[in-house]
């Protein structure tokens, strides 16, 4: 960073109104690493000013979600709610300086002006009535009617960015009508606040849904208007599902809260997010450091990302196979309990050191652990497939030697397991299934002799007892 530079400052903008999703979250990722990555500072403001549809429970999902994938944040939150001594403040610095006027339009006035527009096959847009030019005489003001305040667009000329995923991006100002910046009870309007709060946070850095594509050019007057200049904006493409459609909680997107109720690994969602709508060459699998060192606003996509729930699933696993086991089995004991299952008798860390490879999620982890922490009740016809005659004499026998191991590990009940193979001629499954069977209740587990060798040698001999 050169001494010109002012250091990074990101923020994070959500509206409280109950529901953030993958696509919503990727809006904090980025501003967070963008700003992680050059030692910047990341800001959390929280956009209420939709009274009627904010409230307190969904700023908690929002905190909850940031802190669950580790997005922290060094600044705020901020409520625009308790900012709006400032916005009537800076209102006022426009209306001293020009930029702003009264308008006493009624709404249905405007729907009157809206109509005549699109019957002409006009877009609708406000005709500037209540615009004061020098030699124009303005309507009589109607008495009584506290009037909004519209903000006065230039009329030539175009505003410009040189967006840092869109490229250049151009508005004809003939296009933008004049924007109602305060209600005529004197609240603020939301691209007003959005303007005061992004200077007043002193934001290098405006990275965002494409979504706010067309606030922008509006954004940008008010910028000028009150004598600063726009950040540097960036915005990104939609996320769509996986049928193509925008992600939106009306066609099923689930909330960030919920991947995690779902067993989703924080890193792996950091990893599989920061991959939807970035790259950094081919790479696939990064840490959470990795990502914040490589990330930069050149290798955002241009095109929407689409949502893949096999591919999230397939980074989740990775980043489950690579914790240290004891740190997995931290991970797994609340879905554990979940299921209503307790941890006793057998080793939560070895079952998920040897369980590992087969779950996706903490859930299926949890799940496949079941094998270690219930009574077996085996499923009776599949008892009597496996079960057979020859099947019972050789267990019968192993059940013998095992008792007779002089240490109970693996190997030593691997090696009982073949001799008695040998000596009944069996083959492995005649044995391996029934014995599953009898301790796990299941039919699928990993290598039988690990398996047995995680429970107590009691608890095996016991359970082939009952049936042998
Ligand atoms: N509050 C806006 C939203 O949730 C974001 C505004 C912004 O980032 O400028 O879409």
């Amino acid at each position: 960073m050169s001494a010109t530079n002012p250091p990074i400052r990101t923020r994070f903008a959500p509206s409280p109104t109950g529901f953030i999703h993958l696509g919503n979250i990727r809006a904090a990722l980025y501003p967070w690493a963008f700003a992680r990555h050059h030692g910047g500072t990341f800001i959390l403001r929280i956009e209420d000013t939709d009274v009627g549809r904010s409230t307190q429970e969904a700023v908690q999902v929002i905190l909850d979600g940031m802190a669950w994938m580790g997005l922290d944040h060094d600044e705020g939150p901020f409520y625009q709610m308790q900012r709006m001594p400032r916005y009537r403040e800076a209102l006022r610095q426009l209306q001293d300086a020009g930029h702003v006027y009264p308008c006493y339009m009624s709404t249905a006035e405007l729907d009157a002006l809206r109509e005549r527009q699109m019957a002409a096959g006009l877009k609708p847009r406000y005709d500037g009535t209540w615009r004061p030019e020098p030699g124009k005489t303005l309507p009589p003001v109607p008495a009584g009617v506290p009037p909004v305040l519209r903000f006065r667009t230039p009329l030539a000329g175009a505003v410009a960015w040189d967006d840092r995923v869109k490229g250049p991006v151009e508005f004809s100002n003939a296009e933008l009508d004049d924007l109602v910046i305060a209600r005529p009870d004197g609240t603020p309007t939301y691209n007003f606040c959005v303007v005061v709060d992004d200077i007043d946070m002193r934001i290098t850095h405006v990275i965002r849904g494409d979504d706010h594509v067309n606030n922008t050019p509006r954004q940008i007057h008010i910028f000028r208007a009150l004598g600063h200049e726009p950040p540097v904006y960036a915005h990104l493409p939609t996320v769509l599902n996986e049928q193509g459609e925008k992600l939106s909680k009306r066609n099923g997107a689930k909330s960030v809260l919920q991947y995690r109720d779902e067993g989703y690994l924080p890193d792996a969602m950091v990893n599989y997010l920061a991959r939807l709508g970035w790259s950094h060459g081919d790479a696939e699998i990064f840490s959470r450091e990795q990502f914040v060192q490589w990330f930069d606003l050149d290798h955002l996509g241009r095109s929407a990302a689409q949502f893949d729930g096999e591919k999230l699933k397939w980074v989740n696993a990775h980043y489950l196979r690579a914790l240290p086991p004891q740190q997995l089995a931290e991970a797994v004991r609340p879905f554990l309990r979940r299921l209503g299952l307790h941890e006793q008798g057998v080793d939560l860390t070895g079952a998920v050191a040897l369980l590992r490879e087969r779950a996706h999620t903490l859930v299926e982890m949890a799940e496949l652990c079941g094998m270690f922490y219930v009574q077996p009740q085996p499923d009776a016809a599949l008892l009597a497939q496996h079960l057979t005659a020859p099947a019972q004499a050789a267990l019968s026998d192993l059940r013998t030697a095992l008792a007779a191991l002089p240490s109970w590990d693996a190997p030593a009940i691997g090696a009982a397991m073949k001799q008695v193979l040998a000596a009944h001629q069996l083959k492995m499954p005649q044995l391996a299934m029934p014995l599953r069977l009898l301790v796990t209740g299941r039919l699928q587990t990993p290598s039988v002799d690990a398996v047995l060798a995680l429970f107590t040698r009691d608890t095996v001999v016991q359970r082939l007892a009952a049936n042998t």
